[in-house]
């Protein structure tokens, strides 16, 4: 274990000092952090992790540490710390200052460095021959209707999401020229391009925005304040309480003659960094049999890049919920985020797990009565 030894007197301007004050070491941190759950060891919780920040920032140890930087790595980024933390630690901001200092040259991660030297998401995956067809642009935003965001990944991989949403939603557009919406570069130390490109995108949708990522969606609401931004879940459930005749008939979703079981991986950074968890399953108890995973609240081990950059970590997160999802008979495996969902499909495929995962956006559309 790398020791971290007595605070010198100056400090380098790596973080924010208020925000890496914070701490108070209580450790009531330590059995909500899921690496921490597989490790037991301090430096893999955030405690820990945060020891290690106040001995980079006062010159204790080099970024060259090897501790440090399989640290920066190893954490997920989910910021279930932050949610139990009695001193209000943002845990979240301060891992990105640590990485825009800690990756850099050759401790930069193959995917960080992509994403900094501009290799934008939905052109690497066009490049692979991977871009389907999402829904249609509709020209310029217009700031008297929501506006549908194509996420990178999303609109890529699973079109069939955002032409869900508009089932949903159908006074929504779809804003042409849409950029990404930076919370990627923003996770892998380039939180300058990131926060740059919310602007932009923010400055191209005036109005609310509605994200099928609860990733985006955190990061926007973040960057762009809050009440620009709502996750599906949230955006539909408020719309349809103010406006009951906005709402479709939603029916019963059936499986060999019963109703369908369900359960919900929650979005980390929407769950934890924007407090939203009660909207979809109040949804998804409208449309099905729904069953709490008690991993449900806990990260899968998606968490943006990190299944490539932490494959065996990524596994070990994520083992418990296949479990879970076997012994709870369910049908349907629900995600609100399509890093969560690729991550839950390799899973199922790889456990042979007989459920299908599915965005909430697609099955609500099968829910949809007309
Ligand atoms: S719960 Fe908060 S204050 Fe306590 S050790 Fe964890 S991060 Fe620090
Ligand atoms: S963000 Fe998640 S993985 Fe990282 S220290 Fe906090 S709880 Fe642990």
């Amino acid at each position: 274990m790398t020791t971290v030894g007595e605070p010198p007197a100056t400090t380098r301007g790596i973080f924010d000092p208020q925000l890496l004050s914070a701490c108070i070491s209580c450790g009531f941190c330590l059995p909500a952090c899921p690496t921490y759950a597989q490790t037991k060891l301090e430096n893999s919780s955030p405690r820990g992790r945060i020891t290690l920040m106040r001995a980079l920032e006062d010159g204790r140890l080099d970024a060259d540490d090897p501790t440090l930087q399989h640290e920066a790595g190893l954490c997920l980024g989910c910021r279930a710390c932050e949610t139990v933390c009695p001193a209000g630690v943002k845990y979240g901001e301060l891992l990105e200052q640590w990485r825009d200092h800690q990756w850099r040259g050759r401790h930069t991660p193959l995917v960080a460095g992509g994403l900094r030297m501009g290799v934008r998401v939905t052109t690497a995956l066009a490049a692979g021959g991977l871009v389907r067809r999402a829904a249609r642009t509709t020209g310029p935003a217009d700031p008297s209707r929501p506006h549908v965001m194509l996420g990178c990944m999303e609109r890529s991989l699973y079109p069939g999401i955002s032409r869900a949403v508009l089932r949903l939603v159908p006074d929504a557009d779809v804003p042409a020229g849409q950029g990404c919406c930076g919370a990627l570069h923003a996770h892998n130390g380039g939180s300058v391009e990131g926060a740059r490109m919310a602007a932009t995108l923010g400055e191209a949708m005036p109005g609310t925005i509605v994200s099928t990522s609860g990733g985006c969606a955190a990061y926007l609401d973040h960057q762009l304040g809050h009440g620009r931004v709502a996750e599906l879940s949230q955006f539909l459930v408020a719309r349809w309480a103010a406006d009951p005749s906005s709402k479709p008939r939603l029916r019963k979703i059936l499986v060999d003659g019963r109703v369908a079981r369900i359960g919900l991986q929650d979005s980390c950074q929407l769950r934890n960094g924007m407090g939203v968890s009660a909207q979809p399953r109040a949804l998804l108890r409208e449309i099905g049999d729904y069953v709490e995973l008690p991993s449900a609240g806990t990260c899968c081990g998606g968490a943006g890049t990190y299944s490539m950059l932490q494959p065996t970590m990524s596994q070990a997160v994520l083992a418990p919920t296949m479990v879970q999802a076997q012994e709870a008979e369910l049908d349907y495996l629900v995600s609100l985020n399509v890093v969560c969902q690729r991550q839950l499909a390799t899973g199922v495929k790889r456990s042979r797990v007989p459920v299908q995962v599915i965005h909430l956006a697609e099955l609500l559309e099968l829910a949809l009565a007309d």
